[in-house]
Order: structure tokens, then C-alpha cells, then sequence
């Protein structure tokens, strides 16, 4: 597998997806067809993808919201953990790689669950805010990182008490760790980190899986 983990060394990595990860042949069939494609370090590893799909399960979660969708891999993963009844709202703004995505729900018989917003991320959540607050179980958030903290304040009233936030990418970026970078993309998401650290709004975990997950319970 190509897909790394941070901080293990190579034998304990490949240790680790030979004797955990379960991932079904759709999800395995899309991860190869996007390992073509340009951006393609911006899909979730398969591991990161089945500990979702465990956070959808262990939450009872039936709604949720991604922002950032890419070709499809996370919002496959967990829309295969919902419920037949389940919803999961996928924002992005790429016609061309949601295309991708959409052929891959489709392939794996998920697609009437999924529900695609091709328009920046914060047009969608500024709608949903007009329609109804606290409805959602879980949030993946994994589109543009200077809009994080403006992500993170929407969805603190979009997601319901005891549900989960989870922010990608908050301690590496294409393989690029976060500290010892200058880049604008690193300053922001230390930005966001330092935003949510003491947070009274919410517990939070910062897990280190695929490029750093920090999880963010809302209280
Ligand atoms: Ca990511």
C-alpha cells in the first residue's frame, strides 16, 4: 500500500494495515483509481478511513456533513457505517473529482445517501444554518485549511450536543508537517489548533493517524 501513517516506522506501518484494516474491494478499487490522479495525497489512508467509519458507529451517527469530499474515499467509508435511512451531505467544489466519487456511491449501492453540494463549503453551511441548527452527529472537515476556525464556528451550531467534529490535516499537510513549516497553509491550521486547544465548547483528541485528526466533541 502507498498510503502512509505519521510517526511509524515502515515495518510497524505495514504491521498495522496487514493485521487491522478491513477495507471492502469498492473502497480499495477507488483508493487505486485516485493514486492516479493529480492531488491524489489528499485521500484519506484506508486506515484512517475504517477508524471513521468505527466514529459513525460508535456514535449511532445517521447525519452527517463532510466538507471537502476530493474523490469520494471518506464519504464512502463512512456512508457504507450509516444506516440504510442514513444522510451524509459531501461539499466540495471540483465537478471533476466529485465525478469520480459519485461513480464510486454508485458502484457500492450508497448513492441515495449521499447527498453532493458543489459550491464552497461555507455557502452550504450558511444554508443549512437558515434551515435548522444542531442536526448533525458528525462533521469531517478536510476542504481549504484558512477557513478552518470559520468551519469549526459554523459547525459548532450545526452539530448536536455529544457529537463529533473531526478536523484532517492538523499536523501534516501533503507529508509536510505543520511545525516546521512557514507555509500559509501550515500557519493556518496552527491557527486552528491554538483556536480549539482550551475551547471550553468542546473536548477534543488530536489523534495521530493519516496526517493528524483532531476529534472535537460537541458539550
Ligand atoms: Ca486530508
Amino acid at each position: 500500500m502507498s498510503t502512509r501513517s505519521l510517526s511509524l516506522a515502515p515495518d510497524i506501518y505495514r504491521y498495522l494495515l496487514e493485521h487491522s484494516v478491513r477495507e471492502p474491494p469498492v473502497l480499495e478499487r477507488l483508493r487505486a483509481v485516485t493514486a492516479e490522479m493529480p492531488g491524489a495525497e489528499m485521500q484519506v489512508s484506508p486506515e484512517q478511513g475504517q477508524f471513521m467509519a468505527l466514529l459513525v458507529k460508535l456514535l449511532g451517527a445517521s447525519r452527517i456533513i463532510e466538507l471537502g469530499t476530493y474523490t469520494g474515499y471518506s464519504s464512502l467509508a463512512m456512508a457504507l457505517a450509516l444506516p440504510e435511512a442514513g444522510h451524509l451531505i459531501a461539499c466540495d467544489v471540483s465537478h471533476e473529482w466529485t465525478a469520480v466519487a459519485r461513480r464510486f456511491w454508485r458502484e457500492a449501492g450508497v448513492e441515495q445517501r449521499i447527498e453532493l453540494k458543489v459550491q464552497p463549503a461555507l455557502q452550504t453551511l450558511d444554508e443549512l444554518l437558515a434551515q435548522s441548527e444542531g442536526r448533525f452527529d458528525l462533521a469531517f472537515v478536510d476542504a481549504d485549511k484558512g477557513n478552518y476556525i470559520n468551519y469549526f464556528e459554523k459547525l459548532l451550531r450545526l452539530v448536536r450536543r455529544g457529537g463529533l467534529i473531526c478536523a484532517d490535516n492538523t499536523l501534516f499537510v501533503a507529508s509536510t508537517d505543520i511545525v516546521h513549516s512557514d507555509s500559509a497553509i501550515a500557519r493556518a491550521l496552527k491557527r486552528f489548533n491554538d483556536h480549539v486547544h482550551h475551547d471550553e465548547r468542546v473536548d477534543l483528541a488530536m489523534v495521530p493517524i493519516g496526517e493528524g485528526l483532531t476529534l472535537l466533541r460537541v458539550r
